[in-house]
């Protein structure tokens, strides 16, 4: 490896510390390497900026498929869920055997709810033609109030394979969506780099949005990174004990979205739609859902947004909050918005200096 140039060194000590730490085995490390042709991994995939004003836009993950490398990703996280340490609840379950996940009650059996356009997302991932939206059964947050609580906590969904998986990009593909949004990806980014793969070398080549809580790993995030296009991530709350409280057991949520999203920016850069007139190719949207006495603590997260991200970073801050699921068992999330509250929550983000909103109604 010492024939590397450094920012491939840096990858490779990144994966070696992942097999010191048991987390991948030392035979899947090798595999990298040799599939990569000694390191044969371009430093714009260790941490690219935003590249989307680029003429001919090329999803990442097709060139990680050509090399052989998406596959070997695949494998490195398909062996991580037998003793699954995919999100931050690191459970250790082995899902490879059969065993359910603590907190997503999920195994190694990929589970969908439902795929189609979807035009309900930001605009600029809409367009004409709509999302390429999958919907993976089950979370590991465990939100009290999920709006989709029947497909996140209920089970709601069907088992697929990865082949059928792989079937639906193209299907979106071919009826015209502009991305394949795959939504709470985090318990199945195993099977969706397989899926990805497939679906590769059958032509797919639309841009990859990663629908996610915020709630992730690190080292997961390193091995997504040039194979994701666009993150779509919640940032929900900036308080422990509120993450604690509504997300059952989750108080490193605040931690663990803080690093992601600095690690998604450092991949992605920022969004920026109107290098492809007003459609999004690659890039990061932070959502945020403003909530009743201001239980996301919006302002001193718009104001850590402000201080560790670009100042024209997109930020969704969302009004829709309703009162779904558990919600009623807690008295102050047991309502809808007020209109101060939303108006109190898009001043703190200008006040912070944040140039870059999307705000509902405006
Ligand atoms: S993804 Fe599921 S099984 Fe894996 S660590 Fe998280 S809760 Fe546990």
């Amino acid at each position: 490896m010492n024939s590397c140039p450094p920012g491939r060194r840096k990858f490779f000590r990144k994966l070696a510390s992942l097999t010191c730490a048991g987390i991948m085995p030392a035979h899947v490390l090798e595999a990298l390497y040799d599939a990569t042709g000694h390191g044969n991994i371009s430093d714009n995939h260790m941490g690219s900026q935003n590249s989307s004003k680029t003429a001919a836009f090329e999803p990442g993950y097709l060139e990680l498929h050509r090399r052989g490398e998406l596959r070997v990703r695949a494998e490195i996280l398909w062996e991580m869920m037998s003793t699954c340490r995919l999100c931050p609840r690191e459970c250790e379950q082995d899902r490879l055997r059969g065993q359910k996940g603590d907190y997503c009650n999920a195994t190694s059996q990929l589970q969908v709810s439902s795929y189609n356009p979807h035009f309900g997302e930001e605009r600029p991932l809409v367009g004409r033609n709509g999302s390429g939206t999958i919907f993976f059964t089950n979370c590991a947050l465990l939100c009290v109030f999920c709006i989709n609580w029947e497909i996140s906590q209920g089970g709601a969904g069907r088992n697929v394979n990865i082949r059928r998986l792989a079937n639906m990009m193209l299907e979106l593909q071919r009826i015209g969506c502009h991305n394949i949004n795959v939504v709470t990806p985090t318990h199945y980014a195993p099977h969706i780099l397989f899926a990805l793969d497939d679906a590769a070398s059958r032509g797919l080549k639309l841009p990859v949005a990663y629908n996610t809580s915020g709630y992730e790993r690190l080292e997961i995030l390193h091995l997504l990174d040039g194979v994701i296009d666009i993150y779509l991530a919640d940032f929900k709350y900036f308080d422990a004990g509120m993450a604690d409280k509504y997300s059952p057991g989750a108080e490193s949520y605040p931690e663990m979205a803080r690093t992601a999203v600095i690690e998604m920016n450092r991949q992605v850069g920022v969004a920026d739609p109107s290098a492809n007139r007003g459609i999004l190719q690659k890039g990061l949207i932070i959502r945020h859902l403003v909530m009743p006495n201001n239980v996301g603590g919006t302002g001193d997260l718009m104001k850590w947004i402000a201080a560790n991200l670009p100042l024209n970073t997109y930020i969704n801050l969302m009004s829709q909050y309703t009162p779904y699921f558990k919600a009623h068992e807690y008295p102050e999330i047991a309502r809808r918005l007020t209109v101060g509250e939303y108006q109190n929550a898009v001043r703190a983000a200008y006040a912070a200096g944040l140039t870059n909103l999307d705000i509902q109604g405006a």
